[in-house]
């Protein structure tokens, strides 16, 4: 039987344990932290995430969509949130049956690892954190000191990869780009009221504000983890902080360290008075939620968000690099894990139709991978965008609105965001040509009139259907 290393016991790296162990192929994960079923490890990044087509569609071939979605919180679209604290939903789809699942990060990491133990052939080794990797002898070297070679390693160790660090260093041909957004996040809680949720529980809520935003994902214990994304540097404001900015009024009464939106950023916010003048003035309606916001802010770590693109993926079939580990994308497109879940049902296919051909397999493998996942991270980029600032125009609102009727009308429409989240049919490279060209034709259309409800809708289904 093929013996296959996995470094990092994630994700991606739990739910491919589970696709090459189900294939009778030998597998031993290597994972840095601690076991996170019998100690409280860090659980990575996010402590929810959005659960779509490509990743369910992954699941499901090991049958444990089902499961997973058990215990998920449907979210039928994004809650818009003014600064009046006036609400309004947009929904995802004009379709029923076309929504993103809220689930939590821990417990699909640890119902993975405890479905693919259940295989004799995968062994899961806590604690090990791989060093580096031998692109010439194929030898992963952990920090204990220990050696392994199998057949072959795969790299699911997330964006900080160790591998892909050895590659960098080994490989003269070996290409990587990382930009890093001015912006990083910080998770904050709302908990439950009387057992329930304290906002529509079934949305993606948003506080768009321009230069930053706060969006809330809801759990299923009734709670929500809600994420503001801001700038972690500000204007230079020495020998004028509190001054009022242009435009701002002068009789603005707030606290001591107060922080204007024009500068807001995460070293503006340094104690509890600028932190409860922040949250007052930009999402009011979300302060009496968060009974321990100023806690929350100064406990939890602020991260960086950025994309990695690099090239080749492929170690002569000795190692290949997957999931986050080759590209790690911003999340706000909700696709990082959906994405890293495609790559592995695509690697299962390949092996299956190439056996233990791990170079024909990886380098078809990137081949077909490549371009899709440079496409999604372009897409979650231009979409952090959206989110801040266009759900709140207007235009893009009526835009929406038109989507949504076009698809409740017409089978063959299907929006961007649509062709992204629940088109698991269709690669994302196709999702991104496709869905620009219509978005743009449909943002001029919807610049020119006042209301969705003006529109001839075979028409305008007639003038997309030219511009595709
Ligand atoms: C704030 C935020 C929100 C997100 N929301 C969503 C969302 O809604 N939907 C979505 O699809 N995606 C989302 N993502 C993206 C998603 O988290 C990642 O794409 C996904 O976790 C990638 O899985 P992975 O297994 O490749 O990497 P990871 O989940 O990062 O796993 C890597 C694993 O490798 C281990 N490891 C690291 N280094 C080593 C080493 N040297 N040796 C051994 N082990 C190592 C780590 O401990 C970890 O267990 C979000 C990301 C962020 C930051």
């Amino acid at each position: 039987m093929p013996r296959v290393t996995i470094i990092g016991a994630g994700l991606a790296g739990s739910l491919l344990a589970i696709y090459l162990a189900k294939r009778g192929i030998e597998v031993d994960v290597y994972e840095a932290r601690g076991e996170m079923r019998l100690e409280q490890v860090d659980a990575g990044r996010s402590i929810n995430l959005a659960l779509s087509d490509r990743g369910i569609t992954a699941l499901r071939q090991v049958g444990m969509d089902e499961y997973m979605l058990a215990e998920a919180v449907p979210m039928y679209g994004r809650m818009v949130h003014a600064p009046t604290g006036d609400t309004k939903l947009l929904p995802y789809s004009g379709r029923k049956g076309e929504y993103i699942n809220s689930v939590s990060r821990a417990g699909l990491n640890i119902a993975l690892l405890n479905e693919a133990e259940k295989y004799p052939g995968a062994r899961f080794h806590f604690n090990m954190r791989c060093a580096d990797f031998d692109c010439g002898s194929g030898e992963a070297r952990f920090d204990s000191g220990t050696i392994v070679t199998n057949d072959t390693t795969i790299a699911t160790d997330g964006a900080g990869s160790a591998v892909r660090q050895s590659m960098k260093e080994q490989m003269p041909n070996f290409i990587e780009s990382s930009i890093f957004l001015e912006h990083g996040y910080k998770e904050l809680h709302i908990p439950p009221r009387a057992g329930d949720h304290q906002l529509e529980k079934n949305a993606l809520h948003i506080w768009p504000r321009h230069r930053f935003m706060m969006i809330a994902l809801p759990n299923f214990d009734g709670s929500f983890t809600c994420t503001l994304f801001l700038a972690h540097k500000g204007e230079n404001l020495s020998g004028n902080e509190g001054a009022p900015r242009e435009g701002e009024s002068s009789q603005c009464t707030r606290p001591t360290g107060r922080v204007s939106a024009s500068t807001a950023a995460f070293d503006q916010l340094t104690d509890d008075a600028s932190v409860l003048a922040f949250f007052e003035k930009e999402f009011p309606d979300a302060v009496p939620l968060m009974p321990t916001l100023v806690e929350d802010f100064f406990h939890n770590p602020t991260g960086n968000l950025g994309t990695i693109k690099c090239s080749p993926w492929n170690v002569n079939g000795k190692a290949l690099l997957l999931g986050d580990a080759a590209h790690a994308m911003v999340p706000f497109y909700g696709q990082g894990m959906n994405c890293a879940f495609e790559d592995v049902r695509v690697l299962a296919s390949l092996i299956d139709e190439n056996g233990p051909d791990w170079q024909t397999t990886f380098a078809d493998f990137e081949e077909q991978r490549k371009p899709n996942a440079d496409a999604i991270c372009d897409m979650a980029e231009e979409n952090f965008y959206e989110m801040r600032d266009a759900v709140a125009d207007p235009v893009f609102q009526r835009k929406r609105e038109l989507e949504t009727k076009l698809e409740q009308t017409y089978p063959d429409y299907f929006s961007k965001y649509s062709m992204v989240t629940f088109r698991e049919d269709m690669p994302y490279a196709e999702a991104k040509a496709r869905g620009n060209a219509q978005d743009q034709h449909l943002m001029k259309i919807c610049s020119e009139i006042s209301s969705a409800n003006d529109l001839d809708l075979d028409h305008v289904i007639e003038s997309v259907r030219r511009a595709n």
